[in-house]
């Protein structure tokens, strides 16, 4: 049977990128807290995604349909919906939320308004009003596709301890428990594409989707180069410095020896700080003694060497055809 779900999630690359900023900024870097919160609410997003499709995994209904998890289109408009729901008769949009508390909808203007546990007040734009949006631009991108389905979007709430209040009148938000059963009483309209036609359309949204290449970070969240701590920490302590002695590096809180713990900090420059490095910021970065230690630490398959001699510069092997010029 061909696959159902043409598309898995995964956890969005940029929660890396946040964490190394995490770990090698000042602890009392002004911007910490803005971080530390970003990984938070993606985890609890992706949380909740994730439950969602936990929550579908029995949905088989009797008419063929395919799955998108987590698309992002970047054409002529830009969107990202977490679920998408193609079948014969139209499409099916879910968009999932997880925050936690008490969730109260505003109406002109349009907003969701969140009171934690703690007390604390927040702020959001409205998710009803986003996924309508989202249905026009799904809508746009099918045209630009040479199909007419009707899309359908709905609002999901990943967990039963949101309490959502104020529902603006006639707007329509399921909770993810409820999903399979909504989906399953869900009044299909008559059959617009073929079953071929259903999976070309699948094919031509993959491959128009793109990944989201969030890095590097610092410039775009304006922190310096120079705040961001060098060196190679240890693996397994994760926020403690090792000591290069002997061609490897020594942890000298747990002990750890590695041989190829540099390769780590590496990739966190190329999130950090720029898509290429040469030796000497190599060096520099790892906190080297000799220029010849970073070139033999870039010689790998890792890395694509771009340039010669002085201008040489390396890239991460899977950026290489992205940047080089
Ligand atoms: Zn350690």
């Amino acid at each position: 049977m061909a696959e159902i779900i043409i598309k898995n999630r995964k956890l969005p690359v940029i929660v890396d990128g946040f964490g190394a900023l995490v770990k090698r900024l000042p602890a009392n870097h002004l911007k910490q807290e803005v971080f530390k919160e970003r990984i938070n609410s993606i985890n609890a997003g992706f949380g909740g995604e994730e439950r969602l499709d936990h929550l579908m995994r029995y949905f088989e209904p009797e008419y063929p349909y395919l799955i998108i998890q987590d698309l992002s289109i970047s054409t002529n408009v830009e969107f990202q919906v977490d679920t998408v729901l193609l079948t014969q008769s139209c499409v099916i949009l879910l968009e999932v939320k997880n925050l936690s508390g008490r969730l109260r909808f505003t109406v002109n203007p349009s907003g969701l308004h969140q009171t934690k546990a703690s007390g604390e007040e927040r702020g959001y734009p409205s998710p009803l009003v986003q996924a309508e949006v989202i249905k026009w631009k799904f809508e746009s991108v099918l045209k630009s596709l040479d199909f007419t389905l009707p899309v359908h979007a709905f609002l999901v709430i990943a967990y039963p301890n949101q309490i959502v209040v104020d529902t603006p009148p006639g707007s329509v938000i399921w909770s993810a428990d409820e999903v399979m059963i909504r989906l399953h009483n869900f009044n299909m309209p008559s059959e617009q594409i073929s079953e071929f036609e259903m999976h070309q359309l699948g094919q031509r949204l993959l491959s128009i989707a793109s990944e989201f290449n969030p890095f590097p970070l610092a410039s775009k969240y304006g922190i310096k180069p120079s705040e961001i701590g060098k060196g190679v920490y240890c693996p397994s302590c994760k926020i403690i410095k090792m000591e290069r002695c002997k061609r490897s590096w020594h942890c000298p809180e747990c002990k750890l020896i590695s041989s190829d713990a540099h390769h780590e900090a590496i990739r966190e420059w190329f999130k950090l700080i720029k898509p290429s490095i040469s030796a000497a910021e190599c060096k520099d970065f790892l906190e080297l003694e000799h220029l010849s230690t970073a070139r033999n630490i870039l010689k790998n398959p890792l890395y694509k060497r771009v340039g010669n001699n002085k201008m040489r510069r390396y890239y991460r092997e899977v950026q290489a055809g992205i940047h080089e010029k």
